[in-house]
């Protein structure tokens, strides 16, 4: 208030000497100068403020930062690993007697969104400590020093902090740390990365048991590759924990855990969308909760029903439905396209289909989404061979309905021959194992074309076999934009193929 009624009077001065005619040039000048270094000596000297959490019990209620491990899903590992490197604080009488060396950092890794910060606050929680938050980017500024400067603000912090809520330790919480602790020496001409890092091991090094506040460094990072191996020595990042994409069962508990608040529908098993989700993050799955009570409300729903979970997924997957609608001759070649991903992707693994759509969405005009049987980490060449197949199956069915194709297959195209190259790459083609680096590539391209050329003819003579069937199915699909699962297993049951003579008419046609 102070500033601003001072700034006020400024002006009028200046105005009236203005008019008076006076030159006021001069003090302008002047007084620009006293700004500039009023603000400069600020920011160096502490004006730059981390997020401090504090756990006092009395900012229990009040602060919904302060989460528990029970409201973390699916990283029961991680938590374990974590609450035993933590009771190196909770039990710390006992560590010192062993004479045991305080534990200084933990490094959380992982792929975004699995919840890694969630973790590091709960540990504030668990462990009765404060809380003080920063991220790797916070500490990069043009001017060489203010890194440095502002590791020491925030260890100054985490300790005033802790004394001022009576607590005996103090949880320091950096977010993308490879921002700040990447390799040293790598940004030429810069050194202040080179700086901030020095004083990050400089502070962590100083940290001792007879500290009146003990001290735990939490950093998190997605690119533990690119951290400066300096930061991993022991007596400093020595305790590494890995928080993965959760399993299936994880994703149950993370959906339990999101959707505890929210009216569910009868129909709304969250097993079967935890099945639907795989490779879904802690917050991607949040997201579907959430996207899926906004679907609701949309629809002026008291209850959030199993179709709004599917459109969140979607929503989530391939981004928000756009406006834009393709011509009618688009809209069929899309449709037929689409069915021919599901009838492959049907015939090679039955009930695997989930939902077919041809409203556009992010970067597609439309999509065949299946549902995973199980969460799946190694893949058998059969397995490898049908995705192949999925992936053609929508160029194939253009080409057996259209008599062309279209560039909307591209990518369906990079797939395959990534696949084909998977194959090759683990030793399961023709050639038996390869060294990847000596075999001639010409070689390798010609082995991945056969193996895709062998699956185009397969879908090619399935599909053909199906030709009134995908008219019929992409014909309805146009007409409802959406088809389910199940709607499309009873178009197939009720379906009888043409036999083997129709399709040789077909052909010589
Ligand atoms: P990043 O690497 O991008 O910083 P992160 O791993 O730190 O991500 P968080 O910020 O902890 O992820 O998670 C973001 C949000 O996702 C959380 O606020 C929460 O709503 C949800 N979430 C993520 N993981 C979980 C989980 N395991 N259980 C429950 N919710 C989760």
């Amino acid at each position: 208030m102070l500033k601003e009624v001072t700034l006020g009077g400024v002006i009028a001065i200046l105005l009236f000497l203005l008019i008076q005619g006076y030159n006021i040039f001069p003090a302008l000048l002047i007084g620009g100068v006293f700004v500039f270094l009023y603000n400069f000596a600020n920011f160096k000297s502490g004006g730059y403020d981390f997020k401090l959490v504090s756990t006092a019990k009395s900012d229990l209620n009040t602060d919904n930062n302060l989460i528990s491990f029970e409201e973390i899903g699916g990283q029961q590992a991680a938590i374990n690993e974590l609450k035993e490197a933590l009771d190196f604080i909770k039990k710390s009488k006992l560590v010192d007697s062993l004479g045991i060396r305080p534990l200084k950092g933990i490094m959380l890794f992982g792929p975004p969104g699995t919840g890694k910060t969630l973790l590091a606050k709960a540990a504030a929680n668990y462990t009765d400590s404060a809380f003080v938050a920063a991220s790797g980017s916070e500490f990069i500024e043009m001017y060489a020093g203010v890194g440095a400067q502002r590791v020491r603000q925030l260890f100054a912090k985490a300790r005033n902090l802790a004394l001022s809520n009576n607590k005996k330790s103090s949880i320091i919480f950096i977010d993308e740390i490879e921002v700040l602790g990447g390799k040293r020496g790598q940004n030429v001409g810069h050194m202040e990365y080179d700086q901030t890092i020095n004083q990050l091991l400089v502070e962590m090094d100083g940290l001792a048991t007879d500290d009146k506040v003990r001290i735990l460094v939490i950093a998190a990072t997605n690119r533990i590759d690119m951290l400066d191996p300096a930061l991993l020595r022991p007596g400093r990042f020595d305790r590494l924990v890995r928080v993965d994409l959760p399993d299936k069962e994880g994703r149950l508990q993370i959906l339990k855990i999101h959707t505890k608040n929210k009216p569910l529908s009868k129909n709304v098993s969250l097993e079967k969308i935890a099945q639907e989700t795989f490779g879904f993050s802690g917050a991607h799955l949040e997201s579907v909760a959430n996207e899926a009570a906004i679907f609701a409300l949309r629809e002026q729903k008291q209850q959030i029903e199993e179709k709004h979970f599917k459109e969140a997924i979607d929503k989530v997957m391939l981004g928000e439905k756009l406006d834009k609608r393709p011509n009618a001759e688009e809209m069929y070649r899309v449709a037929v396209h689409e069915i021919g991903h599901a009838l492959i992707s049907e015939w090679i693994r039955p009930e695997s289909v989930s939902t077919i759509t041809v409203s556009p969405r992010g970067q597609a005009l439309g999509y065949m989404r299946q549902t995973p049987q199980d969460d799946m980490y190694l893949y058998t060449k059969d397995i490898i061979e049908g995705d192949i197949a999925v992936c053609l199956g929508g160029m194939v069915s253009e080409q057996v309905i259209l008599r062309n194709t279209s560039t909307g297959a591209m990518g369906d195209l990079k797939e395959a021959i990534k696949l084909a190259y998977q194959i090759i790459e683990a030793g399961m083609s023709v050639l038996g194992i390869v060294d990847l680096d000596n075999f001639p590539k010409d070689q390798m391209q010609s082995v991945a074309m056969d193996i895709i050329n062998k699956k185009q003819n397969e879908v090619y003579y399935y599909l053909i076999q199906r030709k009134d069937l995908i008219v019929s199915l992409a014909k309805t699909l146009i007409k409802d934009e959406v088809m389910s699962g199940e709607k499309l297993r009873e178009t197939i049951a009720d379906y009888k193929v043409v036999d083997q003579l129709d399709l040789f008419n077909d052909q010589s046609a």
